[in-house]
């Protein structure tokens, strides 16, 4: 849509929308929790991932965040941004921030088709011929935008890399990123819905291969929550044997948390072994830690060992659940992979490889982290693409 309204602000284009979908933007509507994280003020190359992280960095700085504002400004779009540099939209409603992109469409005359679905693109002499149900479209130039596998349910298909194969393009390996993490269940199931925030370290033996802090919350299957997310890259991409750590008290040392476990004994004695970390962590989550640490059987608070109290502190800060990878496309927001972006020209999102072609957005080898870093690319990156620049 940014792609296409782009290209239609230079009068002299004709330009046609192909949606696969009956509806443009289907997937803008579920961001951010139907509240659309459309920007994030800290978008800089160190957010983005893929071959070449640093493709990133000439649209970045032709089209920062706040250029990104004043152009949704200019559509009509008001808008809120928090402490952490998230944007949204100040009606808190996704369907915002698409009703101004439709508006746009209209307004600059984009031909908008629907349940019209690109089975083939070929090169023609003059341009290119692209084949929908429906027939056969000559175009001189083609802006390729179908995004990528993730979010299945809502439309992320692969046909952009399968189109765009026969022209040259190839692809690097594709993984669910922004998703969540599956260990093993056991403890994760028995505290099925519990919220906690926690420093969270993903490891592989003794090698850190990500770290993060903020709310996580288990599942059926694993741990969900922004910060599992904010590690998923690395862990569906991190092969096997790796495991997730959790620091739900990352504000106390162990021997600070220690030195409290020996005065909650000694205030409070008479309290059920059971409950030593009430008050501290989420009361189910603290029950669990205490099995986990295997400390159970005495009955009272008072009659724990100092040994007993360190190993309550030390799982507190340091619960370990085997990973065995990622939730799939199904559930996850991005794709981690693409077409690869050392073909196309990171000035203008051109083809290197063949002259009238443009792609943008998810379906390139760049993904963002989580907080509206990969919704700024699908504007920076079709803002660019949409100017058609030789
Ligand atoms: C649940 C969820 C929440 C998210 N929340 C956020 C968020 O808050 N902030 C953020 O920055 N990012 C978020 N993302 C990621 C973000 O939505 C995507 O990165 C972004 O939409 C990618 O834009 P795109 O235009 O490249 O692809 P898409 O938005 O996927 O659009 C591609 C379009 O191409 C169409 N298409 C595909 N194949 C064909 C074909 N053969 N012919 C015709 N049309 C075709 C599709 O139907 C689709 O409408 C979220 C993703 C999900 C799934």
């Amino acid at each position: 849509m940014m792609a296409a309204l782009t290209a239609a602000e230079d009068k002299s284009n004709q330009v046609v929308l192909l949606e696969r979908q009956q509806r443009v933007g289907r997937k803008l509507l579920a961001t951010g929790n139907g509240r659309c994280n459309l920007t994030n003020l800290n978008a800089s190359p160190a957010h983005y991932h893929g071959e070449q992280p640093d493709f990133v960095r000439c649209a970045l700085r032709q089209l920062p965040p706040t250029e990104t504002l004043a152009l949704f400004r200019s559509f009509g779009l008001l808008t809120v941004t928090e402490d952490s540099g998230r944007v949204y939209p100040l009606s808190d409603s996704a369907s915002s921030v698409l009703d101004v992109l439709r508006f746009q469409l209209a307004r600059r005359g984009v031909e908008l088709r629907c349940a019209s679905p690109v089975r083939e693109i070929r090169r023609e002499k003059d341009g290119f011929a692209i084949c929908t149900d429906e027939g056969r479209l000559s175009a001189d130039r083609l802006i390729v935008a179908c995004g990528g596998a993730a979010g299945k349910k809502l439309g992320g298909v692969t046909d952009g890399y399968v189109l765009l194969a026969p022209l040259g393009h190839t692809r690097t390996k594709l993984y669910p990123s922004l998703v969540q993490l599956v260990t093993d269940p056991d403890y994760p199931r028995a505290l099925k819905g519990v919220r906690a925030d926690a420093a969270l370290r993903l490891l592989r033996g003794r090698d850190c291969l990500a770290e993060t802090r903020g709310e996580v919350q288990f599942t059926e299957r694993g741990v969900s929550g922004p910060a599992s997310f904010e590690i998923s890259r690395a862990a569906s991409t991190g092969g096997e044997g790796l495991s997730l750590v959790l620091d739900f008290l990352p504000d106390y040392t162990d021997t600070q948390l220690r030195a409290l476990l020996i005065d909650r004994r000694d205030t409070l004695p008479e309290l059920d072994a059971a409950e030593l970390l009430t008050g501290l962590v989420h009361n189910r989550l603290g029950k669990m830690l205490l099995r986990y640490g295997g400390l159970k059987g005495k009955d009272t608070v008072g009659l724990l060992g100092d040994r007993e109290l360190a190993r309550a502190a030390s799982v507190c800060k340091d619960f370990r659940l085997p990973v065995r990878g990622t939730e799939g496309f199904d559930s996850a927001q991005v794709t981690a992979g693409g077409l690869r972006t050392a073909d196309f020209d990171p000035e203008t999102m051109q083809s290197r490889l063949v002259p009238g072609l443009y792609v943008c957005g998810e379906l390139l080898d760049v993904d963002g982290d989580c907080g509206g870093y990969n919704l700024q690319w699908a504007w920076v990156s079709g803002r660019l693409a949409g100017r058609l620049l030789p």
